[in-house]
């Protein structure tokens, strides 16, 4: 999508700090990190919310998963514990309509959260 931020991270086209990325994703760094680890995951096809996310991109979202446990590992979170996170919708809080996991560690996190 041509004026999609998360669109334009994946096309190269605005900097951002990219952690790992394949064929079908990209990981960077969040540019508000709200813990000492904060890390995106977005698929590199867009999708505003998961609400438009169908069965046929089930490998898709097993994907993102894998590849966010993979950047935990990598940030050194693998023993001591991490979040992921997804929001769907203003009232979760989704302020970027294409689609991310939010890898979240280096401190603990409250729940349920706020
Ligand atoms: P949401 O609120 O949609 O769940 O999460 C969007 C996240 O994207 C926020 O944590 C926000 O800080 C991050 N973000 C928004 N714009 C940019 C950007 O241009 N670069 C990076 N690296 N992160 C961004
Ligand atoms: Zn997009």
């Amino acid at each position: 999508m041509a004026e999609c931020i998360f669109c334009k991270i994946a096309r190269k086209e605005i900097p951002a700090k990219i952690v790992y990325e394949d064929r079908q994703v990209v990981a960077f760094d969040d540019i508000n990190a709200q813990a000492p680890v904060h890390t995106l995951v977005i698929p590199k096809s867009h999708f505003a919310t998961f609400n438009d996310v169908g069965a046929e991109e089930e490998a898709l979202l097993g994907h993102m998963m894998l590849v966010a446990t993979r950047v935990a590992r990598d940030k050194g979170l693998h023993d001591k514990g991490y979040r992921l996170v997804a929001n769907c919708l203003e009232s979760a809080g989704q302020s970027v309509f294409h689609i991310h996991l939010h890898l979240l560690g280096g401190r603990r996190f409250a729940w349920p959260p706020g």
